[in-house]
């Protein structure tokens, strides 16, 4: 990865911080200058006046006492003073005196740039002469060394950049709480890339990046138990498997070497281990697309006690065989709902079948229709058989899960048919349940809802 990536988190934001930092500290600084720079102009000013008038009233005072005789030596002092070239000329323009000694007594007055002019009169109102000040180089250069607008400035700038590179720090800190979460997500979503379906994120205190770890965290622990329940139903359809082919190879290794002979009834074991092995795998295919949710739905108007009446009837047999009382009952009035008629008579036949599998001989297996509070169509079918312990309840649904594991194949299915159920009445949007005492019976309800 590249070092400087305009991309990443922490750039971006100290890029904004940086901008937002200026954006609000430049304004003040230059706000606080202008202020400054006026306040001291205005003080210059001020200052410069009164000099000039205190200059003023001593050159008079000098004229009245001593007729300007010694002017030449007061005139650089008061300059000293005052800080400006002061050329003072009589009432008739010619100059006296020049602080700076440039203009000889007696010449005319020059021009100077930026002069102030001050008339020299004595107590009675008469014009003495005129002095001009003008700010002497010396001046200029004391007044930029203590400029105090520039000291000011310069501590404006010191303090602004002080700010900016603390506020710079701040953000970067900042950012970097931000962006060590996120990166510590990237680096457990790339272990989980690798496989370490174990890799997991600290989860903060609290806040959206504490939501980020939990989430990322869930979508691992939902990862984890896919692949377990992958891996589990990959060594579950092994095991199913296994048995039937085992018996199929038995039969076949018989047959070739003459143990048994191709009778007809040898040949029927061998067909019946075949249609065991295809009724799995096509169970199994439709369990793989139903969980996926890629189980084409062949949906049409279905009138449930029809259906009901149907399959119950094409039971009729198998129960008087088994001497079980099987019968149907409707009641109310059922809405005709929308479904597939084909899956949801597949459901119907693995709950009568289990009930006539699962119930003694003189038993009664009772499926009953009726309309649900919801306006759906509920269909139970109840039995008198060995019911359920509550142990394994819970878990009848679950696929490959038999309440009697020592059972074979031969004694019951492969504990798929009631996984299969559940998945396809969910895809009707409807839900599926049990209630069972053990040694009085169990009863299988699913519902449907009304069509929308
Ligand atoms: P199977 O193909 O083994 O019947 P199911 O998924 O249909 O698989 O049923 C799972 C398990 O639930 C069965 O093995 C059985 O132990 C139990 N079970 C299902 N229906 C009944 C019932 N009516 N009475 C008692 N036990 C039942």
């Amino acid at each position: 990865m590249k070092r400087f990536d305009l991309g990443r988190v922490w750039i971006r934001q100290l890029l904004f911080a940086a901008v937002a930092i200026a954006v609000a500290i430049g304004p003040v600084v230059v706000l606080a200058h202008g202020v400054a720079t006026a306040q001291i102009q205005d003080y210059i000013s001020h200052r410069r006046q009164a000099a000039e008038f205190e200059a003023g009233q001593v050159i008079a005072a000098d004229a009245q006492m001593n007729g300007w005789s010694d002017i030449g030596q007061l005139l650089p002092r008061l300059a000293q003073v005052t800080g400006e070239r002061i050329v003072l000329t009589n009432a008739g323009g010619q100059v006296v005196a020049d602080s700076a000694q440039q203009v000889k007594p007696g010449a005319k007055a020059p021009r100077l740039p930026d002069a102030h002019q001050l008339r020299i009169v004595s107590p009675t109102g008469t014009l003495l002469g005129v002095a001009t000040l003008t700010p002497s180089p010396a001046l200029i250069n004391s007044a930029s060394r203590n400029n105090f607008a520039g000291i000011v400035a310069d501590a404006l700038l010191v303090a602004a950049g002080a700010s900016f590179v603390v506020a710079l720090l701040l953000s970067f800190v900042l950012s970097h709480t931000i962006t060590g979460p996120i990166t510590a997500v990237i680096s457990a979503a790339r272990k989980l890339q690798r496989g370490d379906l174990g890799a997991r994120v600290k989860v903060a205190a609290s806040g959206e990046l504490a939501e980020l770890a939990h989430s990322f965290n869930a979508m691992a622990d939902g990862l984890d138990e896919a692949n377990q329940q992958r891996q589990q139903m990959v060594a579950d359809v092994a095991h199913e498997l296994r048995t039937p082919l085992t018996i199929l190879r038995g039969y076949l290794e018989a047959l070739a070497d003459g143990v048994i002979a191709p009778t007809p009834d040898a040949l029927r074991g061998v067909h019946t281990e075949a249609v065991h092995l295809q009724h799995l795998v096509e169970d199994l295919q439709d369990l793989a697309l139903a969980e996926s949710k890629q189980l084409v739905m062949d949906r049409t108007a279905v009138e449930v006690p029809g259906l009901v009446r149907g399959i119950v009837d094409g039971f009729a047999l198998q129960a008087r065989e088994k001497n079980i009382d099987l019968s149907a009952a409707f009641e109310g009035q059922v809405p005709t709902i929308t479904g597939d008629a084909r899956r949801l008579g597949e459901v119907l036949r693995n709950l009568v079948a289990n009930a006539l599998a699962y119930t003694p001989a003189g038993g009664r297996v009772d499926v009953r229709v009726r309309p649900t509070q919801e306006g759906g169509v509920e269909v139970a079918v109840a039995d008198t058989g060995i019911g359920i312990g509550p142990q394994d309840l819970a878990n009848v649904f679950e696929r490959f899960y038999r309440t009697d594991k020592s059972r074979t194949r031969a004694t019951g299915g492969a504990g798929l048919g009631l996984t299969i159920a559940k998945r396809l009445v969910e895809a009707h949007g409807g839900r599926i349940g049990v209630e069972s005492e053990p040694g009085r019976g169990s009863r299988f309800w699913f519902t449907l809802p009304a069509p929308s």
